[in-house]
């Protein structure tokens, strides 16, 4: 188990895909790093239960933004970074039923402006999922640059090339005090000891107004959101096929090897900040909205899970230093993009925390750096 140090520039708290990349970026940029996580293994939140998916569409426009930056290190990061391709071709088809073609081609016309995108018509949206029932299909469209990200590869990526650039990453050590002493140092308790630092960044994703409070910051209103997936097994589908998803509520599912398909009812549901468990009901509702749209015939859940998608209230991304409370940097409210934009969201918390400027967000709003573009 590595020691903590006494003494240290940044203190990260969370060892989610938010933590890491800005404990990467941080330390690459030259600043010692102590990143902590409570639980004794990182990424068993949020972070280890997504979908795993690249959608340039997807969020609002300071996600989309943060996505479309993130893309280059996704596809290609530092050498040694990670041992596998980060991104695998996954394309994206979205679909909805006859009498709201009109609903598809607003999107298509909003993603077009991000991503290329193809407008499908019920046959040839059939050729490519064929087992899609073609009364649940009026029209969609065809993100082909959509991508399966490897979350895991992903994550321990930041964490070698932050431990390379000389940060400690400390797991079984919760913060349990932040104390302010003089201007410029923190004290920060943890299950494990003491540590000075000069800032703090509070990556505690669905516990993030819970750190902020410690700090003695005004938590701004994160609502962490449970959602659910499970794996179910089907007749067999291609492994490499298209992510298909409704619009609006319904569901979405992509293939997975061995017969499998990760089913999701895209559920949003508020939830305390907890270790989250999927409800029988929100399984149920996936099965029954991909039963209802395509002829796959759902035979058994294999595996179920839900995490927190945390969003602010406004549900852009919080990054940036705190209004009133020095040497405290807010880097939580990831949504559901998290893992799409760590790479451009760490890189700009390290930006606003060397720059040691203002973020030009307060707490309540993103507004992406020049670095990000
Ligand atoms: C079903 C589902 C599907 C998703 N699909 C996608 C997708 O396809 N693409 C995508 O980009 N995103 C997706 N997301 C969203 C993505 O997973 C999140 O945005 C991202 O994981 C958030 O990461 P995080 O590091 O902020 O939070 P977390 O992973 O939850 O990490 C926070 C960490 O902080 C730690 N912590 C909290 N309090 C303390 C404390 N006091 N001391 C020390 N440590 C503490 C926690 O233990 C935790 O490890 C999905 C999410 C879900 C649930």
């Amino acid at each position: 188990m590595a020691a903590l140090p006494g003494r240290t520039d940044v203190v990260v708290v969370g060892g989610g895909i938010a933590g890491v990349a800005a404990a990467y970026f941080l330390a690459v940029a030259g600043r010692d790093v102590l990143l902590i996580e409570r639980e004794p293994q990182l990424a068993l939140h949020t972070t280890g239960r997504s979908a795993a998916i690249y959608l340039a569409h997807y969020g609002g426009p300071a996600n989309q933004r943060l996505t479309v930056a993130s893309r280059a290190f996704l596809s290609d990061p530092p050498a040694g970074l990670c041992d596998h391709p980060v991104l695998t071709a996954r394309p994206f088809v979205m679909f909805a039923p006859p009498g709201e073609e009109a609903t598809i081609d607003e999107l298509h016309d909003e993603v077009s402006r991000l991503a290329e995108v193809e407008r499908l018509d019920r046959a040839a949206t059939l050729a490519l999922a064929p087992y899609l029932r073609p009364e649940a299909v009026g029209a969609a469209f065809l993100e082909p640059g959509a991508q399966d990200i490897d979350v895991t590869g992903l994550h321990q990526g930041f964490v070698r090339g932050a431990r390379a650039a000389g940060a400690v990453i400390a797991r079984s050590a919760g913060l349990v005090g932040l104390v302010r002493v003089g201007d410029d140092t923190w004290t920060v308790t943890t299950d494990r000891g003491s540590v000075g630092c000069a800032v703090v960044v509070d990556a505690a994703g669905p516990w993030g107004d819970e750190v902020a409070r410690m700090a003695g910051a005004a938590p701004v209103g994160l609502v962490p959101m449970r959602r659910t997936a499970c794996t179910v097994t089907v007749p067999p589908v291609p492994p490499e096929g298209p992510m298909v998803a409704t619009v609006g509520p319904g569901f979405y599912a992509k293939p997975e090897s061995g017969g499998l398909m990760l089913v999701s009812p895209a559920d949003e549901t508020p939830s305390d900040p907890c270790d989250a468990r999927p409800e029988e009901i929100d399984v149920a509702r996936a099965l029954d909205a991909m039963d209802a749209a395509t002829t796959l015939g759902a035979r058994h859940v294999t595996r179920a899970w839900a995490g927190l998608r945390t969003f602010a209230p406004d549900r852009d991304p919080v990054i940036g230093w705190d209004d009133a409370v020095p040497g405290f940097c807010w880097m939580v409210g990831q949504g559901g993009t998290g893992i799409q934009t760590a790479p451009a969201a760490g890189r700009l918390l390290a930006d606003i925390v060397t720059k040691t400027v203002r973020s030009e967000l307060g707490p309540e709003r993103l507004r992406v750096s020049s670095s990000c573009r």
